[in-house]
């Protein structure tokens, strides 16, 4: 068995019981001088109780000698009075009484001194094996022991044993005084910087003092002389040198070892003056913090970074510059902290070349192209209606992925039983969207036909991500409606989601709209039910605000591809001779694009990849940029340059214009500054930060001043309508109404609204109002 496994194994209350560790019988057995006594004792107390020895325990008879230092006389009275003959009152000189009730001790305490009531209780009814605690120590007075204020008449053997007890005390005191004179040499060694004048510096004692000094010049006020706080790298602070630990360790136990009556020596009252209360001694605080003496502690110390925040950002920042390294900034020890933090922020240091830029005329170069034709579209609906099935279908039927990938997505969808989710996943092949069953971004996807390169800004209809779709109707050149054509599905989904989709793709600009009447294949193609909701959507949508020409109804099978690519071969679907909905889309004019206006950018997202270690991507609203570009990323205010881009299909491109969905890799800017929501704007032109602004909004509910947050793209910030100032006309835009206490849903309002923070936000934009998790008004910027 291992040595370890040994001692493991051990019992130790059976090892120490064998020992006799917990034994009494070793602390009360008696020398062999007291045995002598105490058999003398026991045998003058038998002989003395004579006929009535029986009714005393032995034990007793011991232990009151014992307790009476062998004193014979005070024994047997004590045994008499408790054993055989209780006396009815209290005598004077009685011995020690039995009291067995508080009450009688009282009494008798009443009527007698105090060291009569104490001489009583001692020896009471405690039971024989614990009365070896209540032996007093010996620098108790005896009053308290002897039953009698006054010193005992002593008897030969209470002289023998009271002169025990001296010399025992005598060694302990002096051990004392020799522990004391071992602490007061102590102090003399680490008192040093004190007293350092006083005394000759001379072989290790100098060589401490050395370092110390070393130490403390650059980082600790060793006393309370120095008023000032010294001008400490706050680099330094945080490390304790080893000496430094020499020093002060040994000051703390300090008072708890000193005895409080003890006497310094004849030396040490020639070092540190006549004793240890002195005035001159150095206060014990000026230790109380490792690296700060008391008077200089400031209470906004933890405002600023921390040393170890402070040491680490210096140390980062001069490792990537290449120069001093760190320990020179620890040994310096003269820069205030203040100093070291703005010589740090000082030390970005970017040798990143700026991008060269070719100076294009993007404008004339775009009206060069000619080319095709963008167009980015976002898909609304409700949840289930069939959104993302019909979009893979879509990629799949114009062949932007493959039917392998397809099949491969199927096999995954049979393993979670979901088969027909594998269209869907098509979409977005996010692993963890996919296995939580819904798609929970914006998820761009592309494809192109022979006049137009489209983008699909999918956006699920579920409630949570209204945000998200905001975000993605915010880019929309126009709309996918996706309604459920099975039955039940579609009126329950109209008067839900769909309803608020609608409202929200028109306040943000949308303006044209296809509606795909879905899963048609599941009411076997009923032409009744196609004209049904057709009827019942085109009014819903006309009252939203879409212009009946910007409507167009196209009845599909997402599932099956049917009138998606290619027109149905069902012959149940035959009585359709209208547009597939791709030809819709190609028929879809993208809305003007604002290419002369100032570059105006949303960032969808941040990341890093192989070309930068921040690249974003965003739809560009306004404007154009190109390689080489500066761009400002509001609301940091901070500066970015374009170091490559990429536009709508992912090639590389030399500049890109509104409308196109871009990939920008910046360089010389710190990812800090860069976040989703942000905008990236022209530097001459930038977009303001407003913390305030006017909206012309449509109230989808009842609007008063109230807790709202504002969306716009993918910028979330919370605010509150402050006042509602006007309800206008919604034809004419007059006012009709002013300073209104509530705004009525469907009612046209001008409305004030705060924000908590200040926001990119400038006049033409659209902004969404939501609160409690309900779109409560969308509209422009005023
Ligand atoms: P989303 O929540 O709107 O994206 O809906 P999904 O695309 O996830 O589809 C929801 C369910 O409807 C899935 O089980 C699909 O298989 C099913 N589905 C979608 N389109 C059709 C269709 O045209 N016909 C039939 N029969 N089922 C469909």
């Amino acid at each position: 068995m291992a040595r370890h496994q040994n001692i493991r194994n051990l019992d130790y209350e059976a090892e120490l019981e064998e020992y006799g560790a917990f034994s009494d019988e070793e602390e009360e057995e008696l020398s062999p001088e007291d045995q002598v006594r105490m058999r003398e004792g026991t045998a003058q107390v038998l002989e003395a109780l004579g006929v009535e020895a029986h009714k005393v325990p032995k034990t007793q008879i011991e232990e009151s000698l014992w307790h009476y230092y062998w004193d014979v006389d005070k024994t047997i009275t004590y045994l008499i009075s408790k054993y055989i003959d209780p006396p009815k009152k209290p005598a004077k000189t009685a011995p020690p009484k039995t009291a067995p009730k508080q009450d009688a001790a009282i009494a008798s305490a009443s009527r007698q001194s105090f060291a009569h009531l104490f001489r009583d209780l001692p020896w009471g009814n405690i039971p024989p094996e614990r009365q070896a605690v209540l032996i007093p120590p010996p620098q108790l007075p005896a009053g308290l022991l002897g039953g009698s204020g006054a010193p005992p008449k002593m008897s030969k053997l209470q002289q023998l044993a009271a002169a025990r007890k001296k010399k025992a005390e005598e060694k302990s005191a002096s051990g004392e005084v020799e522990q004391t004179q071992v602490k007061m040499t102590e102090l003399t060694v680490n008192d040093n910087q004190a007293s350092k004048e006083n005394r000759p510096l001379a072989g290790v004692f100098g060589k401490r003092v050395k370092i110390s000094e070393t130490t403390a010049q650059g980082r600790i006020p060793l006393t309370m002389a120095e008023p000032t706080r010294p001008e400490i790298p706050q680099a330094q602070a945080p490390e304790a040198t080893p000496s430094q630990h020499q020093e002060e360790d040994p000051i703390d136990p300090e008072p708890a070892v000193a005895p409080p009556k003890a006497q310094p020596s004849a030396f040490a009252s020639t070092l540190f003056g006549p004793s240890s209360d002195s005035p001159k001694r150095r206060p014990r605080e000026v230790f109380a913090l490792p690296y700060m003496a008391i008077s200089s502690y400031s209470p906004d110390a933890f405002g600023k970074p921390s040393p170890d925040d402070v040491v680490l950002a210096a140390q980062a920042k001069v490792a990537t510059a290449g120069k001093k390294s760190a320990n020179v900034h620890n040994k310096k020890g003269s820069s205030s902290a203040d100093g070291v933090t703005n010589q740090v922020s000082q030390l970005k240091i970017d040798d990143t070349p700026l991008p060269k830029s070719r100076n294009l005329n993007v404008l004339s170069e775009f009206e060069k192209q000619k080319g095709k034709k963008t167009a980015s579209f976002v898909v609304v609906g409700h949840v289930d209606a069939g959104k993302s099935t019909m979009m893979g279908r879509l990629l799949l039927d114009l062949n932007v992925v493959d039917q392998r990938t397809v099949d491969k997505l199927r096999k995954e969808a049979e393993k979670i039983g979901k088969t027909s989710f594998a269209l869907a996943w098509v979409l977005d092949q996010r692993h963890e969207e996919r296995s939580r069953g819904v798609t929970i971004d914006i998820a761009t996807n592309r494809f192109e036909t022979e006049t137009t390169s489209f983008t699909i800004l999918d956006a699920p209809g579920h409630r949570d991500f209204i945000p998200n779709m905001i975000a993605g109707a915010s880019q929309a050149d126009f709309a996918i409606l996706v309604i459920d054509a099975s039955t039940g599905a579609f009126e329950s989904g109209l008067k839900g989601q769909t309803r608020e989709h609608s409202l929200l793709i028109r306040s943000m600009g949308v303006s044209r709209i296809i509606v795909a009447v879905n899963k048609l294949d599941t009411v076997n193609w009923s032409q009744e039910r196609f004209d049904e909701i057709t009827h019942q959507v085109s009014g819903f949508l006309t009252a939203t605000g879409f212009q009946p020409k910007n409507i167009a109804f196209v009845p599909v099978s997402g599932l099956h591809g049917d009138n998606l690519v290619r027109k149905s071969t069902d012959p149940a679907a035959s009585w359709y001779t209208g547009k597939t909905l791709v030809e819709e889309l190609e028929a879809s004019e993208p809305s003007a694009r604002a290419l002369a206006k100032p570059l105006r950018m949303t960032i969808s997202e941040v990341m890093r990849t192989p070309q930068s270690s921040i690249s974003i991507t965003g739809r560009i609203d306004a404007g154009s940029l190109q390689m080489g570009d500066a761009l400002l990323v509001q609301p940091s205010g901070e500066k970015a340059y374009v170091k490559s881009l990429q536009v709508d299909d992912g090639e590389p491109a030399d500049w890109a214009v509104a409308g196109q969905n871009v990939v920008l890799h910046l360089s010389n800017i710190d990812p800090i500054h860069v976040r989703v929501g942000d905008i990236v704007c022209d530097p001459a032109k930038p977009i303001q930060c407003v913390d305030t602004f006017t909206l012309k909004a449509l109230a989808f509910d009842i609007l008063m001043p109230m807790q709202v947050d504002v969306h716009r793209g993918r910028l979330h910030a919370a605010g509150k309508i402050e006042a509602i100032d006007a309800i206008l006309d919604k034809v004419t835009g007059k006012v009709t109404k002013k300073k209104p206490m509530i705004v009525k849903p469907g009612t046209v309002s001008r409305v004030r609204v705060t924000l908590h923070s200040k926001v990119p936000l400038e006049a033409g934009q659209r902004v969404v109002l939501r609160s409690g998790g309900q779109t409560v008004a969308a509209g422009l910027l005023e």
